[in-house]
C-alpha cells in the first residue's frame, strides 16, 4: 500500500501520459507523507520475474522530495525539508539536483486556504509561479510539470501561465480526486524556451 490515496492521482497522471521512466530525475515538491514518492520509487525499482514485482537491487531514478513537514524517510528518496517558498530552501534543493537535467517536476503543494478567494488564489498562484521559475530553469527540453491547482478563481490565469511555458498543456481531474472538490493537476510537457 501507501502511505496516501494520493499516490493514485499520480498513477492515473501518469498512466495517461506516461511521464515517468526508468532512469529519470523526478522532484517532488510537497512530498509529505511520501506517497507520490512511494510511486515514483516503485516505477524506479528494477523487478525481478518471479518475485510478484518484489523491488531488488539499486533504484534506477532519482527522486528529490522536499516538504515543510518532517518525511518518514523512503530508502532512495533524498528529502529536503523546508518551505519552497525560501530562498535557502530552494539553494538546497539546487545543490541536491547538482546541475543535473531534471526530466519531471510534479508539485501536489497546497497553501494553508484563509477562505478569503482573492488570497488563496494569490497563494496558489505564487507557488505556481515558484514552480514553473524551477521548471524553467531545471527541466530537460521535453520535460514535465505537473501542478495541483484549484478550479476556482485564478484557475483560467493558471492555464495561461502553464500555456506560455509550455507547448503542451493538459488539465487533469484524477479519478481519485473526484470527490476531493475543486482539485485539479495541470501538466505542462515541452519548455517553450528550453
Ligand atoms: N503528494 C503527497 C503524497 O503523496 O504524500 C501529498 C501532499 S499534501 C496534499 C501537500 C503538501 O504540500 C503538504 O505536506 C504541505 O506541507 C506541502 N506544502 C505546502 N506548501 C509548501 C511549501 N511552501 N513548501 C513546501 N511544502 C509545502
Amino acid at each position: 500500500g501507501y502511505r496516501s490515496r494520493a499516490a493514485y492521482k499520480l498513477k492515473e497522471i501518469d498512466e495517461g501520459l506516461q511521464l515517468i521512466r526508468p532512469g529519470q530525475l523526478v522532484v517532488d515538491l510537497g512530498a509529505a507523507p511520501g506517497a507520490w514518492s512511494q510511486y515514483l520509487r516503485r516505477k524506479f525499482a528494477p523487478k525481478e520475474a518471479g518475485t510478484g514485482g518484489a523491488a531488488v537491487g539499486a533504484l534506477n531514478g532519482t527522486i528529490i522530495a522536499l516538504d515543510l513537514l518532517e518525511f518518514e524517510p523512503i530508502e532512495g528518496v533524498h528529502f529536503i525539508q523546508g518551505d519552497f517558498r525560501e530562498e535557502v530552501v530552494l539553494k538546497q534543493l539546487e545543490e541536491a539536483v547538482g546541475g543535473r537535467p531534471v526530466d519531471v517536476v510534479v508539485s501536489d503543494m497546497a497553501p494553508n486556504l484563509s477562505g478569503v478567494e482573492i488570497t488563496d488564489a494569490a497563494r496558489v498562484e505564487h507557488l505556481i509561479e515558484l514552480a514553473i521559475d524551477f521548471a524553467q530553469n531545471h527541466l530537460v527540453k521535453n520535460g514535465a510539470l505537473v501542478c495541483k491547482v484549484f478550479h476556482s478563481s485564478g484557475y483560467s490565469q493558471l492555464v495561461e501561465l502553464f500555456k506560455a511555458h509550455f507547448r503542451v498543456v493538459k488539465a487533469i481531474k484524477p479519478k481519485a480526486s473526484r470527490d476531493r472538490s475543486s482539485e485539479t493537476f495541470l501538466v505542462g510537457i515541452g519548455l517553450k524556451n528550453g
